[in-house]
């Protein structure tokens, strides 16, 4: 029986340490978050990152703007803040309206402010080995897999999913670290027989309950991304947690898991952004 990797004491515990890191500094590290519409999903993140923001004691705005803002008046809010020295860090919560482009708007963030890391500089960095801004999801995991002194040189990662915002980025982080990085998708052949190599699991795939007993070599450690609603409406990760704890060394749980650590690493981006120049 595998034991859990507690993402929400880890995450308020490096809270607490950035609150006090925060109260020393001679300028308030400044946060906005940009929202459109109404999206439920989005405003309960937006609301978790500004309570976490306003409990570290960083100067935290949450701009919202109406469903049917234009593509040119919303780049026209993210310069205005790429020019405002009070803010080290801008995120425009994601997905935007059908008629604004995505790409055009993250392309306007600057990429020394864009503290969510999905910048192509900032992208382009990360896979050349050069210092920026890294997609907090798995610099989350990152954290996590350090913190549970998990071992990753030479060893075998599998991850699951190749999003930009966490599959792929994730892979470049394994493999700064030495491991041997497998990445799989949806047209992976035989897949349980690729995560069953794995000696660290990393799903990101965005279905319930998916990854089983069968995919995990005994002993893994397996991290879990996925946030999905249960028929029940409960939140409820890609792995089934109960069958595969029985199998793994290490399981993240959902909720409480990677979630709380990806705000935390949002917080300690713009931190450091603010250190710069402090
Ligand atoms: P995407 O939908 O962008 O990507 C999903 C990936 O999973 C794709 O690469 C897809 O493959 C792959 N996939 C889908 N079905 C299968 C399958 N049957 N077998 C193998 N691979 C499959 O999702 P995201 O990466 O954005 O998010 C994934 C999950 O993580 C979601 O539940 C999301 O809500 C959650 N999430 C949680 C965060 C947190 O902070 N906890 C942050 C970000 C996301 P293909 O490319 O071939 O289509």
């Amino acid at each position: 029986m595998g034991k859990i990797i507690d993402g929400r004491a880890l995450a308020d515990k490096m809270q607490l340490g950035m609150a006090a890191e925060v109260a020393e500094m001679s300028i308030k590290p400044g946060l906005v978050v940009i929202i459109v519409g109404e999206n439920p999903a989005s405003q309960t993140y937006v609301r978790n990152k500004e309570l976490t923001a306003k409990k570290i004691g960083l100067h935290s705005v949450v701009e919202r703007l109406p469903e049917e803002v234009s593509e040119a008046e919303l780049i026209e809010v993210v310069s205005n803040y790429n020019q405002n020295d009070l803010f080290h860090g801008i995120l425009v919560q994601l997905p935007l309206p059908g008629h604004i482009d995505e790409e055009k708007v993250l392309l306007a963030i600057t990429p020394e402010k864009d503290v969510d890391g999905f910048h192509p500089i900032n992208v382009g960095k990360l896979f050349s080995g050069q210092a920026g801004l890294i997609p907090c999801t798995p610099y989350g995991i990152m954290k996590m897999l350090e913190a549970y002194d998990v071992e990753l040189e030479g060893k075998e990662a599998v991850v699951v999913g190749r999003s930009n915002i966490v599959g792929k980025p994730m892979a470049q982080l394994l493999l700064d670290k030495n491991a041997t990085v497998t990445i799989t998708h949806s047209r992976t052949i035989d897949l349980p027989a690729v995560t069953r190599r794995a000696d660290v699991l990393v799903v990101a795939i965005g279905r319930g309950h998916f990854i089983r007993a069968e995919h995990i070599k005994p002993g893994a450690v397996v991290i879990d991304v996925g946030m999905n609603r249960s028929a029940e409406g409960k939140l409820i990760g890609d792995v089934a947690f109960d069958e595969v704890i029985e199998v793994a060394s290490l399981v993240t749980p959902v909720p409480k898991g990677v979630g709380p650590m990806t705000i935390t690493m949002l917080m300690e981006q713009t931190i450091a952004n603010a250190r710069k120049i402090q």
